[in-house]
């Protein structure tokens, strides 16, 4: 027995917010909730706000989500966005913003106060009692799948880590998916992202929780990216490949949302706490050595997954990564003895084709860092 559960509305294409007011329009007064640059940069914003104040709808801009978002940043937009009066939520730009606007949506129906029975850590188990406010996502780059997935990924300082909560409450309604946001992202940035859209992928594709639907997905998704490398090598996409670049992040999203990510990306976050380390290039840095692990356990699927991204071997995949991820962060057996304290208590081990132990976490982060 399988389910298969995704909520969110996909339009695709050019003009996507433009042309469907009536689907960016899901209340009466909008909080935008985005980072300092990407909402402006990406033109994402300018579209948006010109819909908003065609159709006489208010609106707040939020532009100080930080990148890897800190849980008090979120809290800080919910308190704007409760004195405005916002009661639907526009999410803009990366992964940040996205997961950031889940967040906003919880705390704004919900305000956390210490020593009430909803304080800003509950969070995590769920138990607040007001609906979050409704969101649509407006994603400009193309990765995370952020506009597809139940979870929003916060950096905790407490714990010196990042931690996932999760909640079919905060899928997006509807996410407009448009290569006009995503064409001019800086080479390195999109191919970071890109990346990360693989590793969701590819870690759903292998995952002891994939079922026959997000099998079928990943491959899609894998075919999407497979056929547009040339422009992660080598820059200048068209709109058009944007637009196909971001439906492949988005396919990933509809992959993790029913499988999680595996022990690539629990690795993944002391790299981006500890050593600023951007969150696709911490998964890619280490994706190649885990897909060296699944091939063990499940040669057949590797065959699947390389026809789907027109390769011939995982060396092809492990050379692609190293090309595109140039990254010259020192790291030591020091840190990585530390970070696999923490990383082995990871729900992800569970999941993954092989078994995982600490020792087996440290052979990896050595063969991929040192
Ligand atoms: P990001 O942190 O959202 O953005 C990276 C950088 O790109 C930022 O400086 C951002 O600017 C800039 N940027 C974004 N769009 C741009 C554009 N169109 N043009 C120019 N610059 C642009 O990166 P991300 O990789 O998309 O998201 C990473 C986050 O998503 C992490 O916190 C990760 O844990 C999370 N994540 C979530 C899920 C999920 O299922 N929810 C899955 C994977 C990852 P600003 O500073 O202005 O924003
Ligand atoms: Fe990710």
């Amino acid at each position: 027995m399988f389910t298969y559960f995704m909520p969110t509305k996909l339009i695709a294409g050019e003009n996507a917010v433009i042309e469907n007011a009536q689907e960016l329009i899901i209340g009466t007064k909008a909080v935008i909730i985005t980072g300092s640059t990407s909402g402006k940069r990406s033109g994402a914003l300018g579209d948006v706000t010109a819909v908003l104040t065609e159709n006489s709808i208010p609106y707040l801009v939020y532009d100080r989500i930080e990148n890897n978002p800190s849980i008090e940043c979120t809290v800080e937009a919910a308190k704007a966005a409760r004195e405005f009066g916002a009661d639907f939520i526009i999410g803009i730009g990366g992964g940040s913003p996205l997961d950031a606007a889940k967040a906003v949506a919880v705390y704004t129906a919900n305000e956390p106060i210490d020593g009430s029975d909803f304080e800003m850590m509950d969070i995590y188990k769920g138990s607040y009692k007001n609906k979050p406010l409704p969101m649509v996502a407006i994603p400009t780059t193309a990765g995370t799948g952020s506009e597809t997935t139940p979870y929003s990924i916060l950096t905790l300082h407490s714990i010196h880590n990042k931690k996932s909560f999760s909640s079919p409450d905060v899928f997006y309604k509807t996410a407009f998916l448009d290569g006009r946001y995503t064409v001019e992202l800086p080479l390195q940035i999109a191919r970071n992202t890109a990346v990360d859209a693989m590793c969701h992928l590819l870690e759903g594709f292998t995952n002891k929780r994939s079922t026959p639907a997000s099998d079928y997905i990943a491959l899609e998704g894998l075919r999407v990216i497979g056929s547009n490398l040339d422009i992660l090598r080598n820059g200048n996409p068209t709109v058009e490949a944007c637009t196909e670049l971001l439906w492949g992040a988005t396919l990933g999203g509809m992959v993790i949302a029913q499988t999680g990510t595996t022990i690539v990306h629990s690795m993944g976050y002391p790299l981006t706490y500890y050593k600023n380390i951007p969150h696709g290039m911490a998964n890619g840095l280490l994706l190649g050595e885990y897909i060296a692990l699944a091939h063990k356990e499940m040669p057949w699927k590797t065959d699947l997954y390389l026809e789907a991204l027109e390769m011939d071997s995982i060396d092809d995949i492990q050379q692609l990564l190293k090309e595109i991820l140039p990254c010259d962060v020192k790291f030591t057996e020091e840190e990585i003895s530390e970070w696999t304290k923490t990383t082995i208590q990871s729900k992800n081990v569970a999941v993954c084709p092989f078994d995982v132990t600490r020792d087996l976490e440290i052979e990896i982060y050595k063969k991929c860092l040192l």
